[in-house]
């Protein structure tokens, strides 16, 4: 009895999956090659796709499955495999059914207007034109959190969509202990007497031939090309219709040639990451990451820890040199492995070094945060900007567009996501610690070009298990400890003290 209705929930569960894909693919077809003329009729493509999808999952015929799984549940008549595929639809059914279709109308009306404007605010470097679309934001969102519930901060109820089950307070102690120490950090790089040369950075670089390098490099890190694709867009984004079915693109750039290698493993760290999920429970939460900060550390311990390593550059470099013929030769590894780590605080998030770049998303935080706990009006942010970036990173915003209207994300209405992208980092650092200690010579491996062993530790020890187990359990798990950014600290001291003669 028991059996049968848990395989109708994952018969149901695999239905809507399939569907999902089918929107992502239209999502994919959008960013990758569909003309410019068809932007309407696509956005009512998948609209309408997306309507059906959530009258499935909100159907009376879904709701009796999931109450009768989770009955079973709390009577204890489940493997843990079950309990886990329950808990986490329960908990996603739970939330939608909180919003009703008519809020979820009006904030998604709200956000595509929201995004013209910002759009606009941004080209003509105007604040004004942007600030009362997003007030009727922050005012949906608070409103979202009242009608999700929350226990302490209505953040929370934001921060739990991307990062499941963590909590505002322990983000900001985290948080809190990170800026602590980045500030001084920073000021004592730049008190270096060290100077970092990267002007062989400041060359134009044919795309053909960083697209030839970059599929080696992805190749190399064991991105299966039989069950993906790579293809290029404005942004760079990582997309999974399936495990059998990942893509991604990169974005080649003739005078940024740190950006496309840099950005190439990045997507190609998501992208492992979904080709790592157990196909054989498709459609079901254990073959889904297990949240967005876990899927960024998958692309930034890929992007960081290795591919700016000195270690990957000894291998790599080489290779680099002989493929752009004459233009490198007068440099080596380490000149290299300088130029791309070079500190230099700057105004934009996107084009951050790893040390500047959390602070950053720490100053994101901070204000969102704020937002939506009343504490700030929406006509304050600008100014409060400013200050902070002046405080965190010594410098002066000369405009709004290169301040608090460079990004895209509030106008998305995508409050609680900018965490996870610090998140991924310290998580990175952390689980990269762990591998190092439990892969004989790792570094030598990563200098030999060899990743088998460590892609297989990322395997095992993250991508297989999907959302088995909460983010927080998984952590320790893999790591043996709770998130902390004391390795992401330690990493940071290590690689800037050499690069920049520190004491
Ligand atoms: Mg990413």
């Amino acid at each position: 009895m028991k059996e049968e209705q848990l395989q109708k929930l994952k018969n149901k569960l695999s239905e809507l999956a399939y569907l999902n894909s089918a929107n992502s693919l239209l999502h994919w077809d959008q960013e990758v090659h569909m003309p410019d003329s068809a932007v309407e009729a696509r956005s009512k493509a998948s609209s309408n796709l997306s309507k059906l999808i959530h009258e499935k999952f909100t159907s009376e015929e879904f709701e009796q499955l999931v109450k009768e799984a989770n009955k079973s549940m709390e009577e204890d008549k489940l493997t843990d495999e079950e309990e886990a595929i329950v808990r986490e639809v329960c908990r996603e059914f739970k939330r939608e059914k909180k919003l009703s279709s008519k809020f979820v109308e009006e904030l998604t009306e709200v956000t595509s207007q929201a995004q013209e404007a910002w759009k606009q605010a941004k080209q003509e470097q105007d604040f004004s034109v942007f600030q009362p679309h997003l007030e009727k934001i922050i005012e949906l969102k608070r409103k979202e959190a009242e009608l999700v519930g929350y226990d302490d901060s209505p953040y929370d109820a934001l921060l739990d969509t991307y990062e499941p089950y963590m909590k505002t307070s322990e983000l900001e102690s985290v948080f809190s202990e990170l800026k602590d120490f980045l500030v001084p950090f920073l000021e004592q790089i730049q008190q270096s007497e060290a100077e970092i040369e990267d002007g062989l950075l400041d060359q134009e670089f044919p795309i053909e031939k960083q697209k030839e390098f970059s599929t080696e490099v992805i190749q190399e890190m064991g991105f299966d090309l039989d069950k993906g694709v790579v293809e290029e867009s404005v942004h760079p984004f990582t997309l999974s219709l399936h495990p059998s079915d990942v893509r991604f693109t990169s974005k080649f750039q003739r005078d940024d040639l740190q950006m496309s290698i840099l950005s190439t493993i990045h997507e190609a760290g998501h992208a492992l990451y979904e080709q790592g999920l157990p196909a054989e429970n498709f459609g079901t939460p254990l073959a889904e990451a297990a949240s967005v900060g876990i899927h960024e550390s998958q692309s930034r311990i890929w992007e960081l820890m290795v591919g700016s390593s000195s270690e990957f550059w000894q291998n790599f470099y080489p290779k680099l040199q002989e493929k752009f013929s004459g233009q490198l030769e007068d440099y080596t590894y380490q000149d290299f492995y300088k130029a791309i780590n070079k500190v230099e605080p700057g105004l934009i998030r996107v084009k951050a070094d790893e040390v500047t770049y959390n602070l950053h998303i720490i100053l994101r935080f901070e204000l969102e945060k704020a937002l939506i706990e009343e504490e700030i009006e929406v006509d304050q942010l600008p100014e409060l900007w400013n200050q902070k970036i002046k405080d965190y990173l010594g410098i002066e915003v000369p405009s709004v567009s290169a301040g608090v209207l460079q990004d895209i994300h509030w106008s998305l209405g995508n409050i609680g996501y900018f965490p996870t992208y610090a998140l991924g980092t310290v998580y990175a650092a952390q689980f990269y610690k762990t591998a190092q200690d439990e892969i004989e010579n790792l570094d030598k491996k990563i200098t030999n070009g060899n990743f088998k062993e460590f892609r297989g530790w990322l395997r095992e020890n993250i991508h297989i298990h999907g959302k088995y187990y909460k983010p927080k359990q998984l952590t320790k798990q893999a790591s043996g400890e709770e998130l902390n950014c004391q390795h992401f600290i330690s990493y940071l001291k290590y690689k800037y003290s050499k690069l920049y003669d520190l004491d």
